[in-house]
């Protein structure tokens, strides 16, 4: 039995139960119900968990929780789970939004994350990721984001049992779990995907190297703010 171990706490946030005070002093709600919680992390034995001061449990606490933990974990890490030709590829968001509402033939639809990717300095494609914990992505929502041309994802975390946001982000970044709701944009969409994958990592390797230098590589844009940024950082 799963059991909650994240719970909201007084100024809204996701808190983790060995961070709190013992018993009802953490005040804290359940992420579901927002019923008072108590901690109960003094225990050598048991896991550590919150449980409802009623003592009675609600249906979808530990679900909501790992839901509201997945969004966290993902607008967090900024990475778009994606497989480009039958590779584990994910891609560097941005900026992530956690449900922003978008209007699509006069009807709104609200992905539990909008993930911005930029493929040109003044250009900023969105990336639908949708997170499976209870109910999959329905098909007329499905069809809808087809029609408009966005890239979506679907993280299926549905038979997760993770406990900790390790473990849950373990089970975010698996490729099994990936499933790609739609993956067409147009035909420039891929490759410049890999312009910006490249891009990133040459600066990574860059970093390792521990040494910059302009003369060895140039930015894919010229105009870029981030990589002038970064680049003023590194000579310093
Ligand atoms: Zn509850």
């Amino acid at each position: 039995m799963n059991k909650i171990t994240y719970a909201i706490n007084q100024n809204g946030e996701l808190i983790y139960v060995d961070n709190v005070p013992n018993g009802s002093e953490c005040h804290c709600v359940c992420p579901a119900c927002h019923e008072k919680m108590v901690a109960k992390n003094n225990g050598k034995i048991r896991m550590h968990h919150f449980a409802h001061i009623s003592g009675t449990e609600c249906v979808n606490g530990y679900e909501t929780m790992k839901h509201l933990l997945a969004k966290e974990i993902i607008t967090e890490t900024r990475l778009i789970p994606w497989i480009d030709r039958n590779r584990y590829t994910p891609i560097p968001s941005v900026r992530m939004i956690k449900e922003t509402e978008h209007t699509i033939n006069n009807i709104k639809i609200i992905p539990d994350i909008t993930a911005w990717i930029q493929t040109t300095p003044n250009l900023f494609l969105p990336i639908f990721i949708e997170i499976y914990v209870t109910h999959k992505t329905d098909e007329e929502k499905l069809s809808l984001i087809k029609s408009a041309g966005i890239p979506a994802i679907e993280i299926d975390l549905s038979k997760s049992n993770a406990q900790t946001k390790e473990e849950l982000m373990n089970d975010i970044y698996n490729p099994q779990n990936l499933k790609i709701l739609n993956a067409t944009i147009g035909k420039q969409f891929i490759p410049q995907i890999q312009v910006i994958q490249q891009y990133l990592a040459t600066r990574l390797l860059q970093s390792y190297a521990g040494r910059f230098t302009t003369r060895n590589h140039r930015s894919p844009y010229k105009s870029n703010r981030l990589y002038k940024r970064y680049h003023y950082s590194r000579k310093r």
